[in-house]
């Protein structure tokens, strides 16, 4: 099931304008189509793309289009409509990070508020637009821009536990009619997705590591991954969605391959990466 997201993503790379793409594609898995309304939309989107992330190793543009795409992908297994649940979850994707500088520690926190704030800003001085075009879809101005803000915050990094604790225990409540914890639930899962795929978590470990200046090489690095996948991966991926999807079943088998494979290859300075790595990759290739 995953194929299709995988091909997906490998398109979104090749991209000048990923976050736009990123929208396209999801809009279309949502079954929603593409109007001169929300053509327009997309465009000011574009337009503006640069101003929504920084250039960093891991928290670039290339991030962003993985978590609109992400979100759309879950969100649709979750039987999600766009109108508006999707489009708040698109929204806050596009922004979550925006004014990240790719530090993961004690300062997240104010970093993901200013990521709410600067979604604020944006959202206030498009409003003629937006209003324009959210009116048109039964979208209620204001409400969307307190939910996307709530949303935005969900994604710091110190509060996942208790956005996932939530979920399993208010899975059905709506907020404004809106099934707020599902959409936070599956908001910071798609952020981290792509760390826990097989097919891209040695690529995207090594980018955060280098934006948090942590150097290790290729056999501690794995380990990483590992440690990564027993503490965050199996706690955090409990949506329905995920488990349709099957992520917490891969979660484990990319964890215990990892665990019971890295030796094969050497150890701490002997360890052959390019073999590791073929090998893993072709275990879970996708047919
Ligand atoms: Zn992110």
């Amino acid at each position: 099931m995953l194929k299709q997201y995988v091909e997906e993503i490998e398109l979104l790379l090749k991209e000048d304008k990923p976050i736009k793409k990123a929208w396209e594609l999801a809009l279309n898995n949502l079954d929603f189509p593409i109007d001169k309304g929300v053509n327009k939309f997309l465009e000011i989107l574009s337009d503006h793309e640069n101003l929504f992330f920084s250039r960093n190793p891991y928290h670039n543009q290339y991030h962003l289009a993985q978590t609109v795409y992400s979100v759309g992908y879950l969100a649709k297994q979750e039987n999600i409509k766009l109108n508006p649940d999707a489009f708040l979850l698109l929204m806050a994707a596009t922004f979550h990070d925006a004014d990240h500088l790719g530090r993961t520690n004690k300062v997240e926190l104010e970093l993901e508020k200013r990521s709410a704030y600067f979604f604020v800003q944006w959202w206030k001085n498009n409003s003629l637009f937006l209003d324009c075009f959210l009116n048109k879809k039964d979208i209620n101005f204001d409400q969307c821009m307190d939910v996307i803000s709530d949303l935005i915050l969900a994604t710091d990094f110190n509060t996942l536990s208790s956005v996932v604790m939530s979920y399993n225990n208010h899975k059905y409540f709506e907020y404004k009619t809106l099934p707020i914890y599902k959409l936070k639930q599956l908001l910071i899962e798609a952020d981290s997705m792509m760390m826990v795929l097989p097919y891209y978590s040695l690529d995207k470990s090594r980018k955060i590591l280098k934006e948090t200046n942590l150097n290790l090489n290729d056999y501690q690095l794995w380990n990483f991954i590992q440690n990564f996948l027993n503490d965050f991966g199996k706690k955090t991926f409990c949506s329905d969605a995920s488990k349709k999807l099957e992520l917490p079943k891969l979660i484990i088998e990319l964890e215990h391959y990892i665990k019971n494979n890295l030796n094969k290859y050497g150890n701490i300075e002997t360890f052959n990466n390019k073999e590791f790595e073929k090998d893993l990759l072709e275990y879970f290739k996708i047919e």
